[in-house]
């Protein structure tokens, strides 16, 4: 989130969410009892269910998927995978399961067992915290590996410029800045040895004031160099905070592994309201843009657009704009996404969730149906969801897809997702690394299920 504080927000969160497809009538999850996921019991083999692995790969239909001591352990067509005689069996007719959904980029500080636990219930089983005080690293961590929490992969304080974004918010703990390559490199072998899961650099101009845009220091190319060649070295992925074009030149020569933002491809200075009056505001006005793009996409840079917390900030910064100005900037947003997309670039959600009054922590729904908006497929959508975001959290190949050997966080939904995301709302079971931790696994056959609601 980009706004310092979210005055009067709750009209504005309330109404961004009105548009989108909620689920029925399930309790919010801060209401739901926390309850201790079933022990294991063994191993489980889920069987005949539609199989959708995370990758992209279209879903595969009557697949059985053993798991055991928490992970996945072998995947294949019904009956042919090798059930032992004590599995626990469990008809999967009808149902999907797919890998947990990860919101990487959140930034949760408060109430975090309840938050997490939160996210869990909805389906949400890892989130990435994309800037906090070194302080947190730790806390986040450990409330993550709680059985009933979701897991939580972090940034820590993310590496700026001095009197950089996001310096000005909170008490700057947020931030940590630098402005030398050895202070660079050594803020990077800091976060490393602090256990971080990726490293986040903001590359911000723009004050966040719509009306008097303001300019802030931000790092020169090379100290960004500087940090992402050491986070490589250190294993780490790179995440710049990019909202400007001016400042994506710089991200890509440095080689940073995700982009996150990018949805204000005109530089801060020329102000949306002047743009909007004067009926340029459109990507044209940007003729590297499309360049750009291509260089992301040559490059596997993932975008990570997160698109309704960008309106919700420009519906906070300008208040009163006409919803028809609105509704041209959220077409531009979108359309940046969407030439992306169309270009074969690969995104990753995030949400950048800061839990407004009226957004509870859950499945980002909005930036769901958003990226689909842009164009992305429901299979596309869900490999963001998955494999993409636990990619840009520095869990590529350890997380995010259902092969053998990785960890169970799984979901079990009615219908299929691969081709009609509104079916990740009939989310049955919820499984963190193979436990049982909302819904009940079915016991017989899916026609005689039980109501969709949670217990
Ligand atoms: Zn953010």
């Amino acid at each position: 989130m980009n706004t310092a504080e979210p005055n009067g927000t709750e009209a504005n969160s309330a109404k961004a969410s009105e548009s989108w497809p909620e689920r029925e009538s399930w309790p919010e999850p801060e209401s739901w009892p926390e309850r201790e996921p079933e022990p294991y019991s063994g191993p489980v083999a889920l069987v005949g269910v539609r199989f959708i692995d995370g990758t992209g790969a279209a879903a595969r239909p009557a697949t059985d998927l053993l798991i055991d001591g928490g992970r996945i352990v072998r995947v294949g067509p019904t009956g042919s995978i090798g059930i032992p005689a004590q599995a626990r069996i469990v008809p999967c007719d009808g149902l999907s399961a797919l890998p947990g959904l990860i919101d990487s980029h959140t930034h949760v500080e408060r109430d975090i067992p309840t938050v997490l636990h939160g996210f869990l219930q909805d389906g949400v089983t890892s989130i990435g915290n994309t800037g906090c005080g070194p302080q947190l690293i730790e806390e986040l961590h450990d409330a993550g590996r709680r059985p009933t929490a979701a897991n939580v992969f972090v940034a820590g304080p993310a590496i700026t410029a001095p009197g950089g974004y996001p310096v000005i918010r909170g008490d700057g703990s947020a931030a940590r800045p630098v402005d030398s390559a050895d202070e660079a490199k050594a803020a990077v072998d800091e976060l490393a040895a602090r256990g971080v899961d990726f490293i986040k650099v903001t590359q911000e101009s723009f004050d966040f004031d719509y009306r008097s845009p303001g300019r802030l220091p931000v790092l020169a190319p090379d100290l960004i160099q500087a940090v992402a060649r050491r986070a490589h070295e250190h294993g780490l992925p790179v995440r710049s905070h990019v909202h400007h074009a001016d400042q994506l030149e710089a991200a890509l020569a440095a080689g940073v592994d995700s982009i996150e933002h990018l949805l204000f491809p005109l530089p801060p200075e020329t102000g949306y309201v002047e743009l909007q009056r004067a009926g340029r505001l459109r990507l044209e006005a940007l003729p590297d843009f499309a360049r750009w793009i291509d260089r992301m996409v040559a490059a596997d840079v993932r975008l990570v657009p997160t698109l309704g917390s960008e309106l919700i900030s420009i519906r906070i910064g300008l208040p009163d704009l006409p919803e028809a100005a609105l509704a041209e900037i959220e077409e531009l947003l979108v359309e940046v996404v969407r030439r992306f997309a169309a270009a074969g670039g690969r995104v990753a959600l995030g949400s950048d969730w800061v839990g407004l009054p009226g957004v509870p922590a859950g499945q980002p729904r909005q930036e769901l149906y958003r990226l689909l908006a842009a164009g992305l497929t429901p299979l596309q959508v869900i490999e963001a969801a998955t494999r993409g975001a636990a990619a840009v959290c520095g869990r590529a190949g350890r997380l995010g897809t259902l092969a053998p050997g990785l960890p169970a966080d799984l979901l079990l939904v009615d219908g299929d997702p691969s081709t009609d995301l509104a079916a990740l709302d009939a989310l049955r079971v919820v499984l963190k690394n193979g436990r049982v931790v909302a819904g009940r696994l079915p016991a017989a056959p899916a026609t005689a299920l039980p109501s969709r609601r949670l217990p």
